[in-house]
């Protein structure tokens, strides 16, 4: 494998982990689709962990803005899902720090744990396994602005992009491969229902 994996190779690698599985599935927020993929799954082995991390560091590192402040700069995601790729990056990349925000219930804000506050002015590069909608990002992007720091780039080990993904505009954009799935709105929307392929509930 190259120092950063082709498309493919993610995509194989996904698939061999049982991180990308092929089927009928339903979300939680009832949109059904022929993909399901859980990046965890493929984090669970060290070198793959490792792998990937040290390859969205060297994306960043083309970016001569961005490699002149990454010894500098904050690692943070916006669930302990992406803590992973988030301390791999960080150590390739010889950032300054990891932390996270994370949530107790479905509807309450984003939060940092107690006396984790952003310093005024501090450049962070936001990091997550996954970008789908983008929603949670894009909380925590506003999170950290509302305490002063600065978001200077994003990247992701996937980005699944949906109709809904929220647009981030100019802000540097980084990932290891892109995936397109099947979406239906609903069941009675649902090409694999019309079908009758047997539905999997997944839950997160
Ligand atoms: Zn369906």
């Amino acid at each position: 494998m190259h120092l950063i994996p082709t498309q493919e190779e993610v995509v194989a690698l996904l698939r061999d982990t049982g991180a990308l599985r092929e089927g009928h599935f339903q979300y939680t927020t009832g949109i059904h689709s022929n993909e399901y993929l859980q990046v965890p799954l493929a984090l669970r082995y060290s070198q793959h962990q490792r792998m990937l991390s040290v390859a969205l560091s060297r994306l960043l590192r083309q970016n001569s803005e961005i490699r002149a402040i990454l010894n500098e700069a904050s690692i943070v995601v916006p669930a302990t899902g992406g803590l992973p790729v988030a301390y791999g990056v960080c150590e390739a990349a010889r950032a300054k720090q990891v932390y996270w925000a994370e949530r107790y219930h479905d509807h309450e804000p984003l939060h940092f744990r107690q006396y984790v506050n952003p310093s005024p002015g501090e450049q962070v590069i936001l990091v997550d396994d996954i970008l789908r909608t983008g929603s949670k990002l894009s909380e925590m992007k506003k999170l950290l602005e509302a305490n002063g720091a600065q978001v200077i780039a994003l990247a992701v080990v996937i980005y699944q992009p949906t109709p809904n993904t929220h647009d981030f505009g100019s802000l540097p954009f980084y990932y290891l491969a892109k995936l397109e799935a099947s979406y239906y709105a609903d069941a009675a929307h649902c090409e694999l229902c019309k079908r009758g392929a047997p539905l999997e509930k997944v839950w997160v």
